[in-house]
């Protein structure tokens, strides 16, 4: 159990305690248990009560909040450590998301009410931005929340790929408030806390081939009522929160890309030591060692750089630009990883008893989502050689 006197300072958990708490954690969730979750697309329930119960989920909450202090660095750390011992807790990072924003544009009663009971794991949070015509173009949205007197917002709209809503006791639901203008894309924006249970919020489910045990989900959104008390900040002047969800997002999502790198470079290590078709172990030819080494070196420096994009975040430094890098280097340290896991293993890599194709098609999608390559590298390009944006 993750202890509050063991806090350094105010608003710190001592890294050697996540690694304490998270190693518990992966001696009493196996990664057996969360492909069997993934296979029958069920909750990790299991996961989710021994993070519970281990405190992880007052990670990155402040103390004053019942949580046990830390930063993003914190919580990517306990990710990067659960991605090595094979599992995958999404919500978690779509909670971490949340709980950021709130603690850095939530009001006094916000951060009371919310943060909280997630500190303690008792609720969880979803993400909602993505639409059918808005995914790697956020500002393209066109779910729009209309104030209606002084007390609520009526909120029309359909969401798409929501992963974990189903669940989630609330959603971050990202709006306009003012209609699109092409001449003032960045306008307008605003993001309101959502019960997902609400009247007029109905979900229908996607069918991810992805072998995750989270679902996604299209949200639509009907003449919803959300009181103007859940909106985060300002009206029209959402972009900051959302950012720092986006930013959180990417971090996170490299912390657990790392994580699963790993695992995976020594899942195949075993299969390496142990497989002999011709008589000497495939672990003693160099065209099986070299892209092994080769993975482990991209992961390592994903991993270097994924920390200090988070020491700057934390620090409140401009992270653009290593966040952008950390993204696009762990999502492909991890794809090279598992691309050399199903080269190794060979014909044993399409048995999913073996349990590889899942990480390879995880390790695909993570080049995809959150945030595409293409988008990143064109991002890193603009900034540091000064070229004009190119979309
Ligand atoms: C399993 C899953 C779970 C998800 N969960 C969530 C969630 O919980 N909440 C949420 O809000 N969203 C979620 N998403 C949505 C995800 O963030 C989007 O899929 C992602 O942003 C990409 O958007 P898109 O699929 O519309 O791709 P598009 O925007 O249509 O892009 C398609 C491809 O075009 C290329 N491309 C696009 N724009 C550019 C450009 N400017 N320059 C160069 N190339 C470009 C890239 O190759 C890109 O992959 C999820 C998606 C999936 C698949």
């Amino acid at each position: 159990m993750l202890n509050p006197a063991h806090t350094i300072e105010d608003d710190g958990i001592t890294q050697s305690d996540i690694r304490e708490v998270c190693a518990s954690v992966t001696k009493q969730i196996s990664r057996e248990y969360m492909a069997e979750c993934s296979r029958a697309r069920e909750t990790p329930k299991e996961l989710w009560r021994v993070m519970r119960e281990t405190g992880l989920f007052g990670l990155g909450v402040p103390t004053e909040f019942g949580g046990l202090g830390g930063h993003l660095t914190e919580v990517a750390l306990a990710l990067d450590l659960m991605g090595q011992g094979g599992l995958m807790p999404f919500r978690y990072v779509t909670t971490q998301m949340a709980r950021t924003t709130l603690r850095h544009h939530g009001n006094d009663d916000q951060k009371a009410r919310y943060l909280v009971p997630a500190a303690a794991g008792e609720i969880t949070f979803a993400f909602a931005l993505t639409e059918a015509d808005a995914g790697t173009n956020s500002f393209n949205i066109r779910t729009y929340a209309e104030r209606q007197g002084n007390s609520d917002y009526v909120i029309n709209g359909t969401k798409m790929w929501i992963t974990g809503v189903h669940e989630a006791d609330y959603m971050i639901l990202v709006t306009r408030t003012s209609k699109f203008d092409p001449a003032v894309k960045k306008a307008g924006f605003s993001v309101f806390i959502v019960d997902p249970k609400s009247a007029g919020v109905s979900l229908s489910p996607i069918d991810i081939g992805l072998h995750m045990a989270d679902r996604s989900w299209v949200v639509n959104l009907d003449n919803v009522r959300v009181p103007a008390e859940n909106m985060i900040g300002e009206e029209g002047r959402g972009l900051e929160a959302l950012f720092d969800c986006l930013i959180p997002e990417r971090l996170l999502a490299a912390g657990l890309n790392v994580g699963l790198s790993t695992f995976v470079l020594n899942k195949t290590a075993e299969f390496a030591r142990m497989r002999a078709p011709f008589g000497e172990v495939i672990g003693s030819y160099q065209g099986v060692q070299i892209p092994m080494a080769e993975c482990l070196a991209l992961t390592e420096g994903a991993r270097a750089l994924a920390y200090q994009a988070c020491a700057k975040f934390d620090a409140h430094i401009d992270s653009g630009m290593e966040s952008d890098m950390a993204r696009f280097l762990s999502a492909e340290a991890y794809l090279k990883s598992a691309d050399m896991a199903m080269n190794t293993h060979g014909g044993a890599a399409c048995d999913m008893q073996q349990d590889v194709i899942p990480f390879y098609l995880y390790a695909k999608f993570q080049s995809i989502a959150p945030i595409n390559r293409n988008v990143c590298l064109s991002a890193i390009a603009q900034r540091e050689f000064g070229f004009p944006k190119s979309y």
